[in-house]
């Protein structure tokens, strides 16, 4: 065991490390500038064990209904063989008829929780569709990919991964939400294609550790939705490049770790200390001051993605700290970290520096207005 490892589990405490899925490591390019998460993730702490035992846990980020018409979706377009995923894929990549095919790997290693059997046979099909000269097999449906994060291996399960297309392989992604008048929502196909660049990473390394050419992965990942609000599927396709490109930025960060567990008070834990019901004994009080140890950086998106963000909110609402404004603001508000600084230079009662003078001119315009505003209303 390593001195890396011993630290990171004394952050944890003796509970099983909770590994990241595609949608974790997503999240680690939207907010890369967050510490605390690094750390916490770094560890395999379980952020929504902290967020429930502090009393702010994050709200389900869909309802029951929202995920069951998802499911109802992903069903009908893998339906009778993918007959309407190949349909699209044919509009969108060209996939010519007769090398039409599918292969469900659903029913692979159900007894498995760990998911090494179904990892097995994804990796032996991918191969062998590789090294095959026929052209038979098109859609894999239900693969599990592994990737290497901070040295472990990691399971991550897209939809599909489309292949033997001009013998370069595609991650078909199939989400619910719909595409109305051909736009969809742009917050969530950016999640979407985060999402993806995670796959496409992982079948990089599969086929690297075979010698194999990366570049038979595409950057080009293909995402399935709903048309116009109907059960009508539609197919884009979209660039991951940039986010492949940041994904893999911040996989490299989680591998060196360690300056930044050097920047923590000795003996710190995020341990809760669990009964031998699994309940968590640890003092919030005590947690709560071992997180405010590590530096946050809330922005309003993290509630779209972390299970820690009502915990981080509350804490930058309480520092008064400009973050709670958005990226948009802190970054017109460069320099100014407190939104009571922000509106003591506005109103004139705090002197600027050199540096804020710029800055204060504008707030005080801005109050100006407001004042004006407010008086003739
Ligand atoms: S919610 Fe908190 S821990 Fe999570 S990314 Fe945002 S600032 Fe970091």
């Amino acid at each position: 065991m390593s001195l890396l490892n011993d630290r990171l589990d004394a952050l944890r405490g003796p509970v099983p490390a909770k590994g990241h899925d595609a949608r974790t490591l997503a999240a680690l390019t939207t907010n890369p500038g967050c510490t605390r998460r690094a750390l916490l993730d770094a560890a395999g702490i379980d952020k929504d064990a902290i967020a429930v035992h502090l009393g702010k846990p994050r709200p389900l980020a869909k309802s029951s209904l929202a995920l069951r018409s998802g499911a109802v979706f992903e069903q009908q377009v893998k339906a009778d063989g993918g007959a309407e995923l190949l349909r699209l894929l044919r509009e969108v990549l060209g996939l010519p008829l007769p090398e039409a095919a599918h292969t469900d790997l659903a029913n692979v290693g159900t007894q498995d929780a760990s998911l090494q059997v179904r990892h097995a046979y994804t990796r032996t099909a991918i191969l062998e569709a590789v090294r095959s000269t026929s052209p038979a097999r098109t859609l894999l449906d239900h693969p599990i990919l592994q990737l290497t994060v901070a040295g472990n291996p990691v399971y991550l399960e897209p939809d599909v991964v489309a292949f033997q297309i001009d013998g370069v392989f595609h991650i078909v992604e199939i989400k619910s939400f719909a595409v109305v008048d051909g736009q969809a929502d742009p917050a969530k196909v950016a999640a979407a294609v985060t999402q993806a660049a995670a796959y496409i990473l992982a079948l990089r390394e599969l086929l690297d550790s075979e010698g194999i050419d990366q570049n038979k992965v595409s950057d080009d990942v293909i995402l399935v939705m709903p048309r116009n609000f109907s059960r009508r599927a539609t197919a884009s396709v979209v660039d991951a490049r940039k986010k492949v490109a940041s994904l893999t930025r911040q996989l490299s960060r989680l591998t060196r770790i360690e300056p930044l567990l050097d920047t923590l008070p000795p003996h710190i834990t995020f341990d809760l200390a669990p009964d031998q019901d699994n309940r968590p004994t640890r003092d919030p009080k005590a947690l709560a001051e071992a997180l405010q140890s590590t530096a946050a950086r809330y922005t309003p998106t993290c509630r779209h993605f972390c299970d820690l963000a009502y915990v981080c909110r509350s804490e930058a609402r309480e520092e008064g700290s400009i973050d709670v404004l958005g990226t948009a603001v802190r970054d017109d508000l460069g320099g100014i970290d407190h939104i009571t600084t922000a509106l003591r230079l506005s109103d004139g009662t705090r002197e600027p520096s050199p540096d804020q003078s710029d800055l204060a001119a504008a707030l005080q315009h801005a109050h100006a207005v407001h004042t004006q505003l407010r008086e003739s209303a």
